[in-house]
């Protein structure tokens, strides 16, 4: 990650080069909405296929779902976040502004008070005590603190009264917890097992913002071990490490990532830790692994009668499984992937922006450049062949110094040339984008030299 890398910055780049855009563009957008541009729909898939790939293809005994948005209201009762899914929230009477009080406390004291361990008393004695002011405008003019739900409802049908009312998931979790019997039933998966779901969820979130870091509408990739209690521990430490090597294999730095232990665990759980990675904006949390004990089920068994009982097949046992859940944003990976790879390098002449991202997660691998225009059929024969193995692209506009910083910009990690000698011998230049350095190789060889490099 580049030194003076900022967050408006990296905003600005990814608009210019097609990576994520403000959401409802010409309406002068809808608040902390973003479309993923074509580039940066690439990378979006791209990264929940290596998580896939990694918490699902190649994890033991772990099957996947796609459950329904919409879900039942009673699964939100169970899961408590009907009572209790707020944060706590101050408006500056001033300004109109909302703003979350942990936030603003926690911003004030640089870290060093944990408002997480805070009551709502104890946080509004603080902000008075320190004359906290709103970071908008500059006045010490709140309202007493109220919890705000951060669900988004939406109701069935012409009606809309309590009845009718239902929810956007706030998190995917729900959808593996409630289908946890539905998959051990259909799989004949013996505990312990994991289901993984990768999804949107959305939160009305009160102090959104910070481009994709934190939006009201989001993806979520999680995997849920469903194990025997005494199985718990020892599993949440392996998700913590897997969770760990995931990262450290996309390319991060092991210096720019930390793990946090929460300091207020909830009631239920046993134990609860983050990964924080080094935004731009300061240390924060990329993503969570949490021992949840037999909460969820046990919840679910209550509010819909049904039971949620595992019976081991060797010894009989009858029980509530434990779950080890490992919960990452997809949005927030993807800007912290942004973050790590970009890269401003010195060249001779000039600076060039490169993404340094793995070859697995590159929007484009391979990009198919003319040397001159009258090459362009040969070019775009090596074009369409290799359009087959891989997503390319293809440029003839510009003079090749260009062309090679355009590619850079979106971190394409090889460029072929198709120069005059190409018709002639049926070889191109190949140049890495890391190494800058070129070598020649046959046409018929680019897949075969370039497939081995995006395996993750
Ligand atoms: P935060 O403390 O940042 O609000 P959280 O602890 O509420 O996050 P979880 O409920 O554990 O987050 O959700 C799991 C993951 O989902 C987070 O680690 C984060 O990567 C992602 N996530 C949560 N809320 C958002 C959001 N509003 N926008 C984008 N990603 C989010």
């Amino acid at each position: 990650m580049e030194n003076n890398l900022t967050m408006e910055k990296l905003v600005s780049h990814c608009k210019a080069t097609g990576f994520v855009y403000p959401g409802s563009d010409i309406y002068d957008g809808l608040a902390n909405t973003w479309d993923y541009g074509p580039i940066g729909v690439e990378l979006k898939n791209n990264i929940k296929r290596a998580w896939w790939k990694r918490f699902v293809q190649e994890n033991e005994n772990s099957f996947g779902v796609d459950a329904a948005i919409l879900m039942n209201p009673k699964v939100w009762e169970a899961s408590g976040h009907v009572a209790s899914f707020s944060d706590p929230k101050m408006d500056c009477k001033s300004c109109k502004t909302r703003h979350r009080a942990d936030n603003l406390i926690e911003a004030h004291s640089k870290g060093a008070v944990k408002p997480d361990l805070m009551t709502n008393e104890e946080m509004e004695k603080y902000i008075a005590e320190h004359h906290v002011c709103c970071p908008r405008c500059g006045n010490f003019n709140w309202t007493p603190i109220r919890q705000f739900n951060l669900m988004f409802e939406t109701s069935r049908g012409t009606i809309g009264d309590d009845q009718s009312k239902i929810y956007l998931r706030p998190e995917t979790a729900q959808g593996e917890f409630v289908n946890f019997l539905n998959v051990q039933r259909t799989t004949r998966a013996k505990v312990p097992f994991g289901i993984a779901q990768i999804g949107k969820a959305f939160r009305n979130e009160i102090t959104p913002g910070n481009f994709i870091f934190r939006t009201i509408e989001f993806e979520q990739m999680e995997h849920q071990q469903f194990c025997r209690a005494d199985q718990s521990e020892e599993y949440y430490k392996t998700y913590k490490q897997k969770a760990w090597n995931f990262l450290l294999d996309l390319g991060f730095a092991e210096d720019h990532l930390k793990f946090k232990d929460h300091d207020k665990l909830a009631h239920y759980a046993a134990a609860a830790c983050d990964i924080n990675y080094l935004f731009p904006i300061g240390w924060s949390e990329l993503n969570g692994i949490h021992n949840r004990t037999n909460y969820d089920l046990s919840r679910h068994q209550e509010f819909s009668g049904k039971s949620m009982q595992y019976t081991d097949p060797i010894t009989n046992e009858k029980y509530i499984p434990s779950v080890v859940e490992y919960s990452i944003g997809c949005d927030r990976l993807l800007l912290a992937t942004l973050c790590e790879a970009y890269a401003e390098e010195q060249l001779e002449n000039e600076t060039r922006i490169v993404m340094h991202f793995h070859p697995a997660i590159a929007p484009y691998k391979v990009a198919v450049l003319p040397l001159q225009k009258n090459l362009s059929e040969k070019a775009k024969e090596v074009y369409n062949s290799l359009r087959k193995h891989f997503m390319c692209t293809y440029d003839e506009a510009g003079s090749i110094g260009k062309r090679y910083r355009r590619q850079d910009q979106i971190g394409t990690p090889f460029c072929v040339t198709i120069d005059f000698d190409s018709l002639e011998d049926n070889c191109v230049t190949i140049r890495d984008r890391d190494t800058m350095k070129q070598e020649r190789i046959k046409i018929e060889d680019i897949a075969k030299f370039v497939s081995p490099k995006l395996e993750f």
